[in-house]
Parts: structure tokens; C-alpha cells; sequence
């Protein structure tokens, strides 16, 4: 424990997606600029933060697990995230129920209730540091990329998920605010902006697109215009902007061209989840009416280079085997570049468990593999076309041969693929992490590139 005279230390555990890591990462930008430290040890903290993740139960688990260790280590614990806005089966919080020991629990994006707890456990030392803050606040991604969180929250009610009644309804960041954090990040050094929400297309909705200003000029709440002044931003900077979670609404066409012209990454992450359309009407996902095989062939006719993303479910409940083949054809056609399959997984408190005729286990899992055999070929033509193009990689590691690892505009990180990038031919170059280098690309497999640069 830290003496009385030194700054209160407090521990931090963060787990879960990005957004509860930008979650974590304003938490903790507020500790430093309120004077309270960071430890490194469960014993060296006077305090410990868990911030949590609810959405499918082996996350639930390592939550619980986490909140347990924190407990029998150090003592004094606070829980924030998604889990702690859920309820057991008799309708009393959770984490109470299991860990009544907990000194106080939040929910999701809930900075405000964090520092009243942390203040009433751990009262704030009297001389805040504030000249220890760095203007980007404290990222807990390495230097050379950052996830941006535009908004809060999600207006839709897709019936397998349960993130709305965890982190409630579309809450979007003022315009200005985003730009401020954009322009501090690239400052700071950062390379590449991951542009993240529950529905990046929804910005705005909330607050009907009000005006709002930036640089001295009018700029409305509205994804268009927020990615037309991040793209200048990030020229201005020489640095990347890529979009996630984007549902295929008609106004996403307007951001088609920003990629032609290079003023953000050539890449859309679409979490489509299904083809068929009665699948997606039981899912009651957002767009589900578009004619989303034309949208991609018109997306690629506007920008050749773009690389689509996206999620989808196997083994939705009354899935049949003929609505299962229907995603596969749209598979074949599609041929979209970066795809995650996932079997689906009955969270519990989703309405999507009360649909009738539920697929069995076996089938979920046996057609996610067959999702995923037919990606793996599809994937691997299409990285096998790009050997001896040339791609600009951002260099997220250099190992001590000189090699690197890196990323291209088709790569996001963690989830796609890599590329592999040779020691320099000339001895006096070396590779730095955080660096753009252009790649001709040698060889490629259902995944990642191997290059030289
Ligand atoms: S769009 Fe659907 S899946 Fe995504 S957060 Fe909202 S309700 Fe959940």
C-alpha cells in the first residue's frame, strides 16, 4: 500500500471490446489529471478499477473472474462496463449477487459515477498534477494508433444482442469534442484513428444533426461531415482514418468517394450478420432491407481499391438448411475481403431465445465451418491478386532480425490479417515501429502478405 504521503494508487483491470477500452482510457485519463497514479500490482494499489464485458458468457466468466482475483488480492474493488448493468435471473444486480464484497458497481461509459466512487473509497490527493497530463489523455493502445469513440449506445434492438439494455440508447459525442481528441491524437504522434460506436452511420441521429463548429466553421452532427473533416484532419497529419461498424444505409454512399480520393482508409467494416431476408427480419437488423449484393458491386465500381468487412452469424435461430444455403451464394458473389463467422451463442436475456425452432449446436458450429472453408478460399484469391502490387504499411512491430509486422489499408488491427515486411536490403535502414513503408508484396496466404520493402 502507498504511503500517506505519496499520490492514492489505483489498479486497473480492462476487459472487453474497444469501446470499453476508450471507456477505460478516459477513466484513466481522469484519475492521472485528478493527481491519483497508476499500480502496477494488485498489493502496490490502494484501490482496483474492473472494467468489464458482458456480451457472451465466456466474457461474463473472465469478468467474474477477474472481479474475484481483484478481490482476494488487493480488497477494495469498484466494477464498472457491461456487466455491471446486468441483472440475475431474480432481477438483483449481478455482481452484487455474486460478489457482494464489490464497494460499488456502474454501468457501461459511466466516467462520472467511476470518480464519485473512486473519490468516496479513495478521496483525490490535494494538489491535482495536471501538468502530468498529456492533452491526447492516456491511451492504452500503442503510440501509433487509437480507437475513437464517436457515440454512445444504440437506438436499434437487434434481437440477439443485448447492448442496448446495457449501454442504453444512441448517446453522439458534441462534433467538436471528437475533433479536439482527433487533432490531440495526431499530435501526440498517433498514425492511424480507428473510428468506433455501436452504429457509426446513426451519428447524429440523437440530436438531429445539429450544427455544431469546428475550426471556426459550421459542421454538422452527421457521419458525412464528421469523416469529411477527420479524412482533412488526417491528410494535414499524413496519417490513417478507418471506419468501423458502418450498417449499410443509403448516405454511406456519400463516404464511397472520401475513400477514392485517399482522404480516409479504402476500407468499411459492415457487420451484415445475414443474407436472406427473413433471417434478418427475425434479427431485426438496422437495413435489412437494402439490396446489399448491388451496394457492394456499386461501392467497389466507386473505389476499386475498397476492402469490405464484415461479421455475420451462422445457425440463427429457425435458420434452414435453404436460408443457410441463400448466405452462402451471397458468400460466393459478394466474395468479401475480411469476414468473421460466429455460431450463434443464446445470450442470455436476448429475445432472439424465444424464437421458435432453435438449431442445434452441432449445426450452428458445422455451418460456421462451412462459412469459413469457403472464406478461406475466397480470402486467399483474393491476397494471392495483390503479389507484386505494392501496399503501404503501417509498422505495428520490428523484431530483432530488422524483419517487421505490419498493416495495410485492408488490415485492421486484431482482427484481419498482417504483413510480414523483410529486413531492408540497405544496411544503413532500419524499420521503426510506427513508420509507413511501401511493401511490394511477395507472397501471400488465406490471411496475411509477405513483402519487401
Ligand atoms: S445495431 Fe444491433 S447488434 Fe449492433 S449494438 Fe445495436 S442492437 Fe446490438
Amino acid at each position: 500500500m502507498s504511503t500517506a504521503l505519496s499520490a492514492p494508487k489505483i489498479g486497473f483491470v480492462s476487459l472487453g471490446c474497444p469501446k470499453a477500452l476508450t471507456d477505460s482510457e478516459q477513466i484513466l485519463t481522469q484519475l492521472r489529471a485528478e493527481g491519483y497514479e497508476t499500480a502496477k500490482s494488485y498489493d502496490g494499489a490502494d484501490l482496483v478499477i474492473v472494467n468489464t464485458c458482458g456480451f457472451i458468457d465466456a466474457a461474463v466468466q473472465e469478468s467474474l473472474d477477474a472481479i474475484g482475483e481483484a478481490l482476494a488480492e488487493n480488497g477494495k474493488v469498484i466494477v464498472t462496463g457491461c456487466l455491471g448493468a446486468k441483472k440475475d435471473a431474480e432481477g438483483r444486480d449481478l455482481i452484487q449477487s455474486i460478489h457482494p464484497k464489490v464497494l460499488e458497481v456502474t454501468g457501461p461509459h459511466a466516467l462520472a459515477d467511476v470518480m464519485s466512487a473512486v473519490h468516496k473509497h479513495l478521496p483525490k490527493p490535494h494538489e491535482p498534477f495536471l501538468d502530468l497530463l498529456p492533452p491526447q489523455g492516456i491511451k492504452l493502445t500503442p503510440k501509433h494508433f487509437a480507437y475513437l469513440k464517436i457515440s454512445e449506445g444504440c437506438n436499434h434492438r437487434c434481437s440477439f444482442c443485448i447492448i442496448p439494455s446495457m449501454r442504453g440508447d444512441l448517446v453522439s459525442r458534441p462534433i467538436a469534442e471528437i475533433m479536439l481528441e482527433a487533432e490531440n491524437l495526431f499530435k501526440a504522434g498517433v498514425r492511424e484513428l480507428l473510428v468506433i460506436s455501436q452504429d457509426t452511420s446513426a451519428y447524429g441521429v440523437d440530436v438531429k444533426f445539429r450544427m455544431g463548429f469546428w475550426n471556426g466553421k459550421p459542421v454538422k452532427t452527421h457521419m458525412t461531415q464528421l469523416v469529411e473533416a477527420l479524412g482533412e484532419l488526417a491528410r494535414a497529419h499524413g496519417a490513417w482514418v478507418r471506419l468501423h461498424y458502418v450498417y449499410p444505409y443509403p448516405h454511406v454512399d456519400q463516404i464511397i468517394p472520401l475513400m477514392a480520393d485517399g482522404a480516409i482508409l479504402p476500407y468499411l467494416d459492415v457487420p451484415l450478420q445475414h443474407a436472406h431476408p427473413d433471417v434478418l427480419k427475425r434479427m431485426k437488423r438496422p437495413a435489412s432491407g437494402e439490396k446489399n449484393i448491388e451496394r457492394i458491386a456499386a461501392w467497389r465500381a466507386m473505389c476499386p481499391d475498397i476492402t469490405i468487412r464484415s461479421t455475420f452469424i451462422a445457425g440463427f435461430p429457425g435458420e434452414t438448411e435453404s436460408e443457410f444455403a441463400y448466405l452462402l451464394d451471397f458468400l460466393k458473389e459478394a466474395r468479401i475481403d475480411r469476414l468473421g463467422c460466429f455460431a450463434y451463442s443464446p445470450v442470455a436475456g436476448a429475445t432472439a431465445n424465444l424464437l421458435a425452432d432453435p438449431v442445434p449446436e452441432e449445426v450452428r458450429e458445422e455451418r460456421r465451418g462451412r462459412v469459413m472453408q469457403l472464406q478461406e478460399q475466397i480470402s486467399k484469391e483474393l491476397l494471392q491478386a495483390k503479389i507484386g502490387k505494392t501496399v503501404r504499411v503501417l509498422l505495428d512491430e520490428v523484431k530483432r532480425d530488422g524483419s517487421g509486422i505490419g498493416r495495410s489499408a485492408a488490415d485492421a488491427p486484431e482482427i484481419d490479417g498482417v504483413v510480414y515486411v523483410k529486413p531492408p536490403y540497405e544496411p544503413h535502414r532500419k524499420l521503426l515501429v510506427g513508420e509507413f513503408v511501401d511493401v511490394e508484396v511477395v507472397a501471400a496466404d488465406a490471411h496475411d502478405l509477405w513483402g519487401n520493402s
